[in-house]
């Protein structure tokens, strides 16, 4: 499937003209490939076989903000997949507000993350902060995520659509859910369908919290899209006590599953430690999420659809 640019109306002539095109179909929806029209019943974003997103089930990826070390990844991976979660997240090439703060391990981190989800059999998410990077960390990764300070770098979008890995798209904190989407269709149009939204709050006036969650997004971006939504409570509100009811509200609110940071020792993280739920707090939560997504006929560990086999 492709789109032409508006009123393109001589190709969409020269097109119909070819024996092997049957009919030329303008789409009016904007953005085109991420619109609802195209996959009425929503997508299903693979990260190999065992795992799906946007499926019947619910998807937790967890980990610590920022990979720190072979033990501290290595501890953490064993945590989460306790707790449930589907993948490993943590992050080699940290995008920092200064540049005084710790940032990140590099391709040295991506690799001490990936032998961790080697080691607990869960595959791993990983961001990516510059276009020339991105072949490299796709050697190590299942999942791309795109941060939200770069959700409007479509240089970085096209050098990780490339790949052909999952793209997991943060919000931008500045974007409107139309740039949002549109940031998407980057990836889309590049001929990757494997995009997964993920919702981490924007800028408002408010400064209790970090930022502000726009759980609102999740239903909306579903009515508009067929692509699967993610919410990350962490990022979204700073605060690790309000993760467990955020997330829990973003369930409810038809999410298709989470990104949350978790720390086996929070207290000495080198990245975002306020906002890390302790091991602990991680397993209370996980225990509650599961009544919550049973309720909700949602089950964590839900049957898959077929994994797309071949070209
Ligand atoms: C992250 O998930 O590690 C991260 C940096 O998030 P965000 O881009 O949403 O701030
Ligand atoms: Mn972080």
């Amino acid at each position: 499937m492709a789109f032409l640019p508006d009123g393109d109306v001589l190709l969409t002539h020269r097109l119909s003209a070819l024996d092997c095109v049957e009919q030329v179909l303008m789409s009016h929806a904007n953005p085109p490939l991420a619109s609802r029209d195209v996959v009425p019943d929503g997508s299903v974003v693979f990260l190999g076989p065992q795992l799906g997103i946007g499926g019947e089930g619910f998807v937790v990826i967890a980990g610590p903000c920022a990979v720190e070390g072979r033990e501290q990844v290595s501890d953490c991976a064993d945590l989460v997949r306790r707790g449930g979660a589907g993948a490993l997240r943590g992050g080699g090439f940290k995008p920092r507000t200064s540049p005084y703060d710790f940032q990140g391990l590099g391709i040295e981190g991506v690799r001490m993350l990936a032998e961790a989800g080697r080691e607990v059999g869960l595959p791993v998410v990983t961001e990516v902060v510059e276009p020339g990077h991105a072949r490299l960390v796709a050697e190590h990764a299942d999942m791309l995520q795109i941060g939200t300070r770069n959700a409007q770098n479509f240089s970085l979008l096209a050098a990780v659509a490339e790949t052909g890995l999952p793209v997991l798209l943060k919000r931008g904190f500045g974007c409107t859910i139309k740039e949002w989407l549109y940031a998407a269709e980057y990836v889309l149009a590049r001929g990757n369908p494997n995009v997964v939204l993920c919702e981490r709050g924007i800028r408002t006036f408010e400064g209790a919290t970090r930022f502000t969650l726009d759980l609102s997004a999740v239903p909306m971006v579903k009515q508009l899209s067929h692509l699967p939504v993610l919410v990350d409570p962490s990022h979204g509100t700073g605060n690790r006590g309000l993760v467990e009811p955020m997330a829990l509200a973003a369930a409810a609110a038809g999410a298709d599953g989470l990104l949350i940071d978790v720390h086996s020792d929070a207290a000495t993280a080198r990245c975002d430690a306020d906002q890390a739920l302790r091991p602990a707090e991680w397993l209370h939560f996980a225990d509650r999420l599961a009544k919550l997504l049973t309720g909700l006929g949602r089950p964590l560990l839900a049957p898959l659809p077929a994994f797309p086999v071949g070209p």
